[in-house]
């Protein structure tokens, strides 16, 4: 159908350039010089505005309508339409002034959130911040919301959830993870509190994350893993995926937990299908579907006794100071938990308070109940209801995420929705492949690789987040799986 085939040229070549501002974003986090930052930034505002115009346009919305209803519901055809449609129409409530504006003033976010951080002083950071919120409720503004702003933000990276809806989870996750956090710290005492000590050369810890990350299957002659200051992954296009993490010679647990998660994320891209590559059946469902992907390989599979009773030999063989340890002590150092300030260093269990704690600021910032100056404030008094810690400094406190200045309004959520989804699927795994447990010990991932393969990475876009994980694990999305999951892991 000729109407079809012109919208899918056209929509191939928006992912062409949105995938080299991809390439051209992973340059600037891992090799660009620093006095090259702000000609990158007119790089990337160039093609967001040329990409932008792509997408937009009075014949794609012409096009759309002679194909909607025109393909079998489920097939690929129908799913890249629906994909279009919400794509365009999203897009085409977005002036290409804003588009460009708004990579220019992402940019130099960055860089002053950068300084600020450094320096833990929010105030060289507020006037900044106070254009973000200004542009991302503008933002929300033009794509139209009906029950709160932050709804409009939210929807761009979980289709279809609600600033109510996501309330709704964390009030029941949140007094139950607090009431774990004391009896888990204190099972965590009870391990010996063995930690990495000696020197873990980088070339050890790149060869060792290396055999890991073929082992649980991410495919190297599609991929690479490099260095940058915070750990990430980028999928440029079928065929190319990189991954990054950080060393530290005196902890090779943070370079290894790295990859293993952003390996959780290069896993579903590489698992896409290739041949739709950037068409909406070729894309990730979610970013809380992706975070459930990364989340079940750093956690479930790597924060196991299992894991470290396969690996601890490999390990030893790189660092020969880990000889005498017992694989219990690894696994128990390395999912510890210890209630902290970084939301990126944090545990399983404390980790999602660190989420509430963003939303619930965000949400406030959008809606205009929380003025930009009140920030510190708020952040702090709320974080010590959550963790009982006092914040030091504002560099351990509201700004140590990069994502307000990349303008990642309603992105936090999506962590802890990708927590939830991990437990889930990782008990529907159990109970859908016989012997899944034996094969994890015997460090044989195939079955695991597979079934998520089958059951998340090939649809894409086909279904709605919660659609996805109602046919994958054959229940409603919620917080039973991970809770149950953390009862038995950390209240022994
Ligand atoms: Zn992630």
């Amino acid at each position: 159908m000729k109407e079809y085939e012109s919208l899918e040229r056209r929509f191939r070549e928006a992912a062409t350039v949105r995938s080299i501002a991809a390439m051209l974003g992973w340059d600037q986090e891992t090799f660009l010089p620093g006095k090259g930052a702000v000609w990158r930034g007119e790089q990337l505002a160039w093609l967001a505005g040329r990409q932008h115009r792509l997408v937009t346009g009075e014949e794609i919305g012409a096009a759309l309508e002679v194909c909607a209803g025109y393909f079998p519901e489920e097939g690929r055809e129908a799913t890249n339409v629906r994909g279009w449609a919400r794509d365009f129409r999203m897009a085409s409530r977005i002036p290409v002034e804003y588009v460009e504006r708004m990579a220019r003033l992402t940019s130099e976010a960055t860089h002053v959130w950068a300084g600020a951080r450094k320096a833990a002083d929010f105030s060289m950071y507020r006037p900044i911040l106070e254009q973000l919120v200004g542009m991302a409720r503008e933002k929300a503004d033009l794509l139209g919301w009906e029950g709160c702003r932050y709804d409009a933000l939210l929807d761009e990276y979980e289709p279809g959830s609600t600033a109510a809806a996501v309330e709704e989870l964390f009030a029941r996750l949140a007094p139950e993870i607090a009431a774990m956090v004391g009896p888990a710290v204190a099972a965590a005492a009870g391990d010996g509190g063995w930690e990495p000590s000696g020197h873990f050369p980088v070339a050890g810890q790149q060869a060792f994350n290396r055999e890991v990350a073929e082992a649980i299957g991410f495919d190297f002659e599609a991929g690479r893993i490099d260095a940058s200051n915070h750990p990430f992954c980028t999928g440029l296009g079928p065929g190319d995926t990189r991954l990054t993490t950080r060393y530290d010679e005196s902890n090779f647990l943070s370079s290894l937990y790295g990859v293993l998660h952003e390996a959780g994320h290069g896993m579903y891209e590489q698992g896409l299908d290739g041949g739709q590559w950037g068409l909406p059946v070729g894309e990730a469902c979610s970013l809380g579907i992706h975070e459930s992907q990364s989340r079940l390989w750093e956690n479930h599979i790597g924060g196991s006794d299992q894991f470290w009773e396969h690996w601890l030999p490999r390990a030893a063989h790189y660092f020969p100071q880990l000889s005498g340890c017992s694989p219990h002590a690894v696994a128990a150092a390395a999912r510890r938990v210890s209630p902290g300030f970084i939301r990126v260093d944090a545990d399983e269990v404390t980790y999602d308070l660190h989420v509430i704690l963003r939303f619930e600021i965000e949400r406030g910032l959008v809606g205009g109940s929380l003025a930009v100056a009140d920030v510190p404030e708020a952040w702090n008094a709320r974080f010590r209801e959550l963790t009982g810690l006092a914040v030091p400094d504002d560099a351990r406190g509201c700004l140590q995420d990069v994502h307000w200045s990349f303008g990642g309004f309603g992105y936090f959520p999506t962590y802890t929705m990708g927590n939830l989804h991990a437990s889930q699927l990782m008990a529907a795994a159990r109970g859908a492949v016989p012997g899944l447990d034996g094969e994890i010990a015997a460090g044989n991932y195939s079955a695991l690789r597979g079934w998520l393969r089958e059951q998340v990475h090939m649809h894409g876009r086909r279904w709605s987040p919660e659609e996805l994980m109602r046919r994958a694990t054959g229940e409603e999305p919620g917080v039973a799986a991970h809770l149950a999951h953390l009862r038995t892991r950390y209240l022994r």
